[in-house]
């Protein structure tokens, strides 16, 4: 698919208080944008091709849609179907941000890996807000691909916050908790931390059996 996309210095008035839309890709100011959906913006043609390669040109559409819902619409029917088609356009772009992340690390490219999922978060949060549980994989996939790029202390960070959910969210499934603790496993071999290692692939051999075989 070829998208429209030209240079286009933002409009300072196009947003309030004269602020500037940060770039998706780094957060600095942009001076170009997808002229498609108007919805995102880039500080540079290496971040927007970048982006467009990796995940933008598979979601435009779905930003699009976000991007011209945001108006007053009369009735609270209409008004209430129409924030749960948003609803599932920003479900539907995580689950492609997820997915083809899941493809990039399979195939060994830990940076689009790492772009993608700095979209699947921003969305995962809009959706089930800061510490749901169901962000967890998607922090256990960062700090894989966070790894595998040798950033060692952002793949701790990562971790941590997936800890963090996990040990204050009571009802979490165990499928989720045995992702968690085999790439807690994995960030620990790779900073040669063996018996921390070993502990976390106990733990997540324990829960991954809980979850095919519940008692
Ligand atoms: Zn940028
Ligand atoms: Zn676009």
């Amino acid at each position: 698919m070829i998208e429209d996309v030209t240079h286009t210095d933002v409009n300072p008035l196009a947003s309030p208080k004269g602020t500037h839309k940060p770039c998706i890709r780094c957060g600095e100011r942009s001076r170009f944008m997808c002229k498609k959906c108007r919805a995102v913006f880039y500080c540079s043609k290496a971040h927007r091709d970048e982006d467009l390669r990796v995940l933008h040109s598979d979601v435009c559409d779905l930003y699009a849609f976000l991007k011209d819902s945001i108006r007053f619409v009369p009735g609270q029917d209409e008004r209430d179907r129409l924030e749960k088609q948003r609803v599932i356009k920003k479900t539907e772009i995580l689950k492609t941000a997820k997915s083809l992340a899941q493809k990039s690390l399979f195939q060994n490219h830990p940076d689009d890996a790492i772009n993608q999922l700095s979209v699947a978060i921003h969305f995962a949060h809009e959706l089930y807000g800061n510490n749901s549980v169901l962000i967890i994989p998607i922090h256990a996939m960062c700090v894989e691909a966070l790894v595998k790029r040798g950033r060692m202390d952002q793949a701790t960070q990562q971790l941590s916050k997936a800890e963090w959910i996990l040990l204050n969210e009571d009802d979490c499934p165990d499928l989720i908790k045995a992702d968690f603790y085999k790439n807690e496993g994995f960030l620990n071999m790779c900073k040669k931390e063996y018996k921390s290692a070993l502990t976390s692939y106990a733990n997540e051999t324990f829960f991954s059996t809980a979850a095919f075989h519940p008692v």
